[in-house]
């Protein structure tokens, strides 16, 4: 059998990283063929060419292209670089599995273009499927193309429906969430929480936007649409779960990663040591395994498993990101969009933590009714959603003050 090819978009991020350590530990497993980043790292980007012999860079940043062809030139590489529009979505033509590692929104095109060349499409960006799920679902309906979660909810998900075959005996999937470092935080003291408390997560070492969002349990209520638009009514080959039956249990050792519960009441859980290589390596082999362990569980070590229910008080992400599910069309295009702006203003110190949830609800409450079944109706509802966060983080800035 040839060695499957792997494009990496997204190729100096947190998920990127990991991926390439996935393919250092199994040399000769894969063959890394392309990658693809903003350009804005451009010696982290040479040394992965010239380290995998990569044949193909594509950056998204027309500027950094003279500092990246310097860079690989530096480093021994003679990859050809690709740049500007539609250049990391032109990986997918470079392999058989794309690794889409891209932050936000911006990872659409990747997602697209991975799936529409009916290639596997390891997904880690969340917000392409959240945004677009009908436009999303449409390329996936493309001959050959697949979908292999990254994210390690989905990727628990994944596998625990990989234990029946009868998609009329799955009962509800229960999503778990670490609860981030403001769990037992409360609620008088979250206004005052800071920029360096927020990016301490307990469990997991992720970028800094997703770290926000697993403080604010946004991450959960992005998820919980994600699980929806991939395991929900029309995913291809899913089981059709309605969103009523998507849960969320707080889980504060994030070792079981998510779990499925059967019609007789049998839940089957995925469990591992908290690190995303073993997600991204799943999704590599799939449908077979790694040989290679990630996040092996020490038993002597575990201790114990707690689980209680998240608070949406506290939490108000959460019950947002359900209503905008529940909305449809593009009401989780706007969540995310709303979510994006508010995470950025934290993290410059224009807004405060509790201002993330307040930007987003005002957002959601503006929210048009548009539908979402084209790429530009998406693209649209995305700067539409952003125009009109960006006026509610000024509003909210303004009535808060901000965080010193
Ligand atoms: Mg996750």
């Amino acid at each position: 059998m040839p060695i499957p090819r792997v494009a990496v978009a997204g190729v100096t991020g947190s998920i990127g990283t990991q991926t390439l350590d996935v393919l250092r530990s199994d040399p000769g497993r894969f063959e890394l063929t392309a990658i693809g980043a903003s350009g804005r790292n451009p010696a982290e980007v040479a040394v992965a060419a010239a380290e995998f012999g990569v044949a193909v860079v594509a950056v998204s940043d027309p500027d950094t292209v003279p500092a990246v062809a310097d860079a690989l030139a530096g480093a021994g590489s003679a990859a050809e670089v690709r740049s500007g529009d539609g250049a990391l979505e032109s990986l997918a033509g470079e392999a058989d599995v794309v690794v889409n590692g891209v932050v936000g929104f911006a990872g659409l095109g990747v997602t697209l273009a991975a799936l529409g060349a009916g290639r596997r499409l390891a997904l880690a960006n969340k917000e392409s499927l959240i945004a677009a799920g009908p436009v999303v679902r449409a390329a996936w309906r493309t001959p050959g193309a697949e979908l292999v979660p990254v994210d390690s909810e989905h990727s628990a998900l994944h596998q625990c429906l990989r234990a029946n075959d009868n998609p009329e005996r799955v009962a509800r999937l229960v999503l778990t969430a670490s609860g981030g470092p403001f769990r037992d935080r409360p609620a008088a003291e979250l206004a005052a929480v800071g920029i360096t408390e927020a990016l301490a997560h307990p469990t997991w070492s992720m970028g800094p936007k997703i770290t926000i969002d697993s403080s604010t349990l946004m991450n959960k209520g992005l998820e919980v649409i994600e699980a929806h638009e991939l395991f929900g009514p029309g995913a291809p080959g899913g089981p059709g779960v309605p969103l009523e039956a998507i849960e969320v249990v707080v889980h504060p050792q994030s070792v079981i990663h998510s779990m499925v519960e059967y019609t007789d009441g049998s839940t089957i859980a995925q469990l591992s040591m908290p690190d995303m290589r073993l997600p991204i390596a799943y999704a590599l082999a799939w449908p077979d395994r790694s040989g290679v362990p990630h996040g092996r569980i020490d038993w002597s070590q575990v201790g114990r498993l707690d689980f209680e229910p998240p608070d949406t008080g506290r939490f108000p992400c959460l019950a947002l990101a359900y209503a905008a599910a529940r909305a449809g069309g593009t009401a989780p295009a706007w969540l995310s969009a709303a979510n994006e702006v508010a995470v950025e203003a934290f993290l410059d110190g224009r807004i405060r933590w509790v201002g993330i949830a307040e930007v987003v609800e005002r957002v959601l409450d503006a929210h048009d009714g548009a539908a979402a079944d084209s790429v530009e109706g998406v693209m649209h509802a995305d700067a539409e959603a952003r125009r009109v966060a960006a006026q509610e983080v000024a509003v909210v800035a303004g009535s808060a003050g901000v965080v010193s």
